[in-house]
């Protein structure tokens, strides 16, 4: 775990916070919302911190609300930390019983890998040297909130950051489960077509209509996403064959230069190394 400790992020001291009770309940995901945040890591102590003094000097809370945080690049920042209240679930027994976990995340951004693994560290943290119950929820189960938006609460109740929603049975030994804990989103094109460099086979969709333009924007937003240097762009041009290459090469995936339904689910699902 890439954990960051208060002194590391500049944590301003905080007053006294009551002791939890932790073990009844589990842990609450959250998120900023709002607009999209795509800070470079330099700048996630600087956010972290701007959070704290929202709480404190704007809500007039003891600290900041959340026991920790966790950045697009799966960096653990500790708010409150272990064995502390918290002030963020929403409801006197869900600050009492319940830690929150804040991914610093915009409204309806997608997390990145990075991020998914942070919040399952956190959460792992939480459960091991915090004595956190095995139940995972949204701050939206607590009370009347968007948060933590669409695509973390999709990842909460699949179970991608350990045993799953508040009522899910948590998988049985040998049980398969999905590494990143996204799922890829459908491939878009038919069956038998492929996205690759402009070529005369119809089969092949090269960005030379519009409308696999959105589609080729975001192979290459995926793949700069999982860190790779890609331009940006809507076409499938060599220099983006070239990159698929490599990644197929790292995937142990075919290796054409051609994005088929395989390699889109890779660039998804396939765990970043
Ligand atoms: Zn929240
Ligand atoms: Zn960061």
């Amino acid at each position: 775990m890439k954990l960051v400790s208060r002194a590391a992020w500049g944590a301003r001291s905080r007053s006294t916070s009551t002791n939890i009770t932790p073990s009844k309940g589990g842990v609450t995901i959250h998120y900023v919302g709002a607009s999209p945040i795509n800070d470079s890591h330099s700048a996630c102590a600087g956010r972290v911190r701007g959070i704290q003094n929202h709480h404190i000097n704007g809500n007039g809370w003891a600290d900041i609300a959340y026991s920790l945080l966790v950045c697009a690049h799966g960096y653990v920042f500790v708010g409150r930390g272990i064995n502390r209240r918290t002030a963020a679930n929403g409801t006197n027994s869900g600050n009492q019983n319940w830690y929150a976990v804040c991914a610093l995340l915009g409204g309806s951004q997608q997390p990145t890998d990075e991020m998914v693994q942070g919040i399952r560290d956190a959460v792992a943290y939480l459960r091991k040297s915090g004595g956190a119950g095995s139940r995972i929820n949204g701050h939206r189960d607590h009370l009347s909130t968007s948060c933590p938006g669409g695509p973390l609460y999709a990842l909460v109740k699949s179970g991608a950051f350990g045993s799953g929603g508040s009522s899910a049975p948590s998988p049985g030994p040998g049980a398969s489960k999905p590494v990143p804990g996204v799922k890829a989103p459908a491939f878009p094109l038919k069956s038998g077509h492929w996205f690759g460099p402009e070529s005369s086979d119809s089969r092949n969709h090269s960005g030379y209509w519009s409308a696999d333009r959105p589609h080729i924007r975001r192979v290459r937003d995926r793949l700069r996403e999982r860190g790779w240097s890609v331009a940006k762009g809507d076409r499938y041009d060599q220099a983006l064959a070239n990159t698929i290459r490599a990644f197929q090469r790292e995937k142990k995936i075919g290796v054409d230069g051609l994005t088929g339904p395989q390699t889109w689910r890779s660039l998804w699902e396939a765990p970043v190394t």
